[in-house]
């Protein structure tokens, strides 16, 4: 028969990782589903400077191994595997996953957001072939050679950043001439020699499709309609996220762009009526801060929601 447990945590991300120290700690044995992107965004940034506590900034992947080790220490167990399908229906919940099926008393989602792309045929066919939504992963293919990023906020901003260490120039292409970066990430782009700035500007294919390889971009001036082509050998996408909210379809309420709705932080509905011990944290819900502290504190906040409920409804 299948064991159920106490709580599980979908995504290893910030605020899965900090979910799973705080539901180790009351002694729940989390099992932690890693998900497709083990580690989640921290794991592929670089430099993260607003992080409390770290006066010179802390690498990503060292700050996401830092929790995962906290929470082992407290007896948080991890799988590699990604959910397919929920039963939200019954108690306990039915999780079918890749390796198998979980029943749990509780729940933390915290399965975040993916990177999301220009939905282009030919950037779509070139997908691991010199286009990235990746900058620290695949950044280092591209010494030596010029490349373009797309994005007008931080994620582009710290990409094209990222990138000068490797490329002789980095091209930014931004569709408006209005930023949502902040301003001080904006300003280190454009001061920066080797980046040029090329706003109103949108990528209407990426050429190298027949030989499997960037060659270059052919774009578009939106104000005035002007195409260009330019000769890179990779470009990268930074223009944001999606939650990976989908398989909560018909499960849980998710607002019109898929985030998971949830109220009173963490609290999770479906046709508004509150899912008992199911509790969404992190990015999968947050539209708004999406910030590793902010997700840290979701994640805090869930864990204790799940120890109230099964206080309440007996270990
Ligand atoms: P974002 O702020 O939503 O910016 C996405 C950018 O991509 C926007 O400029 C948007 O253009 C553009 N874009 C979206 N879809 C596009 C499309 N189909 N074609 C062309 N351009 C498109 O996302 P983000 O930069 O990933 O940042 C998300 C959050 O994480 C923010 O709160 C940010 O501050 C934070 N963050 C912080 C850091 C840091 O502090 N080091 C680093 C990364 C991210 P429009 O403006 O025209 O919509």
């Amino acid at each position: 028969m299948t064991e159920t447990r106490e709580t599980v945590i979908l995504g290893s991300g910030c605020a899965g990782l900090t979910a799973a120290i705080y539901t180790a700690r009351a002694g729940l044995k989390p099992l932690v589903l890693e998900g497709h992107e083990p580690g989640g965004q921290l794991s592929i940034t670089t430099l993260v400077e607003n992080f409390p506590g770290w006066p010179d900034g802390i690498q990503g992947p060292e700050l996401i191994d830092n929790m995962k080790k906290q929470a082992i220490r407290f007896g948080a167990t991890f799988q590699l595997a990604h959910l397919n399908s929920v039963d939200l229906g019954a108690h306990p919940y039915k999780l079918s996953t890749t390796t198998g099926e979980i029943h749990t008393r509780t729940l933390i989602v915290a399965s975040g957001a993916s990177a999301r792309w220009l939905g282009i045929p030919s950037e779509q066919a070139l997908i691991g072939h010199g286009v990235s939504s990746c900058a620290t992963c695949d950044g280092f293919f591209f010494r030596g050679k010029p490349i373009a990023v797309v994005g007008g906020g931080d994620s582009a901003m710290e990409e094209a950043l990222f990138l000068t260490r490797f490329a002789t120039k980095v091209t930014l292409l931004h569709r408006r001439d209005a930023f949502r970066a902040s301003k001080i990430m904006l300003e280190r782009a454009l001061a920066h020699p080797n980046i040029e700035l090329r706003t109103n500007t949108v990528v209407d294919e990426v050429l190298g499709v027949e030989d499997l390889s960037v060659k270059g971009l052919r774009l578009r001036d939106v104000a005035n309609g002007a195409t260009s082509t330019i000769d890179v050998d990779g470009l990268f996408l930074g223009i944001g996220h999606e939650p990976n909210a989908k398989m909560f379809t018909g499960q849980l309420d998710l607002d019109d762009d898929g985030y998971i709705r949830t109220h009173n932080n963490v609290f999770t509905t479906h046709h508004g009526v509150a899912v008992p011990g199911v509790y969404a944290c992190g990015d999968v819900q947050d539209r708004r801060y999406r910030q590793a502290i902010t997700a840290a504190g979701s994640g805090c906040m869930a864990a204790l929601e799940v120890e109230k409920y099964l206080e309440e409804h007996g270990r």
